[in-house]
């Protein structure tokens, strides 16, 4: 099947557009047209081989909502005209004991990447949701709640789930106390979730720019991270710090904030740290962690959790042409709190 989309040719051409071929249809894949498609961190990264693991040409998108358009045979989750949605992995073995926990993201031999990442079978290079259509197998296809405004699901697919996953694993409920560290388009949503799941939420930030945008976000309170009295008075005041801060950090002043038995669970790939101490994690076994994305049933259970409490990201709409500008944007942290491109504007004329 004949398809449209964004690619990078190189580390240092723009996104461009690109002709390609989806496959044919196996028993069990799914086809869709893609409607929206999400804009991630990892996106710009992947385009400009910043992780050094790029093969091109490179089409980014793992927050993927579409319409399907045909099914294999063998499908029976999924019919044609359903909105369905894919997020950051296609595939898995299937077999091993993650795969069995529904943990596909942690697959023992590695999960396929949607965009990326050697498909199981052929080999080939899979391709992202910057593009007019995809097909996926019927197990990584997920289905969204009719609830939901579908212009702004794409982001639940990787920011969505990147935050949910997390608070779940640590137990986060009504009468937990979260703090969100960072408030870009992974803290955002993070608020939000925490929110929703009833607990306490304290957004934490270098400036007190971002208070007005916090409580709004339904955030409870709000705590300067270069005030030092106020980041004493909040020590050992948190049961989880979703820690979503972009760039290389210091730790040493958050893991104090946690209680005995907190978590830190660090969500963006940032490399090395500067040096963390032990101090504070010994004297109150507090842990430092990381959580990477969730399992498709997770994901499942996200998008229906966010359906029954219509949580939604703040999106800004974009033309796909607009994509080189909106990495640039992105970079320098201006956008409010995702880019989601509206994928019919493959179709107009550039402006
Ligand atoms: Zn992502
Ligand atoms: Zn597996």
């Amino acid at each position: 099947m004949k398809t449209i989309g964004y690619a990078a040719q190189s580390a240092d051409s723009p996104l461009a557009p690109f002709s390609f071929d989806r496959r044919e249809l196996r028993d069990n894949d799914v086809a869709m047209e893609i409607l929206y498609c999400g804009v991630c961190h990892s996106d710009l990264h992947t385009a400009r081989n910043d992780w050094g693991w790029t093969v091109y040409p490179n089409v980014p998108g793992h927050e993927i909502v579409g319409r399907v358009t045909a099914v294999g045979p063998a499908v029976t989750r999924h019919k044609v005209g359903d909105h369905v949605a894919v997020g950051c992995m296609v595939d898995s073995c299937q077999e091993c004991d993650h795969c069995h926990n529904g943990e596909e993201q942690f697959c023992r031999e590695g999960n396929t990447n949607t965009y990326n990442s050697p498909d199981r079978q052929t080999g080939d290079i899979t391709m992202g949701g910057y593009s007019k259509h995809l097909v996926a197998r019927e197990e990584f296809v997920l289905s969204i709640p009719e609830t939901l405004d579908l212009a702004r699901v794409a982001p639940l697919l990787c920011a969505g789930i990147t935050t949910y996953s997390p608070l779940r694993t640590w137990n986060v409920g009504p009468g937990s106390r979260v703090a969100v560290a960072g408030m870009g388009g992974l803290g955002h949503m993070a608020v939000k979730m925490a929110v929703g799941l009833g607990a306490h939420v304290t957004v934490i930030s270098r400036t007190a720019d971002k208070k007005a945008d916090a409580l709004e976000l339904g955030a409870d309170a709000f705590l300067v991270s270069s005030d030092g009295s106020a980041m004493e008075k909040a020590a050992s005041s948190f049961d989880v710090i979703i820690d979503t801060i972009p760039v290389k950090h210091d730790l040493n002043p958050y893991v104090p904030l946690l209680d005995i038995d907190g978590t830190l669970v660090l969500v963006g790939q940032v490399g090395p740290l500067a040096e963390p101490s032990t101090v504070p994690m010994i004297l109150g076994r507090r842990r430092v962690a990381g959580s990477l994305i969730g399992g498709i049933a997770e994901t499942q259970e996200m998008l229906d959790f966010c359906g029954r409490m219509n949580i939604l990201p703040e999106c800004e709409m974009i033309r796909m042409d607009e994509i080189n500008d909106a990495f640039d944007r992105m970079e320098k942290s201006d956008v409010r709190y995702r880019f989601v491109i509206d994928m019919a504007s493959l179709d107009e004329p550039t402006s």
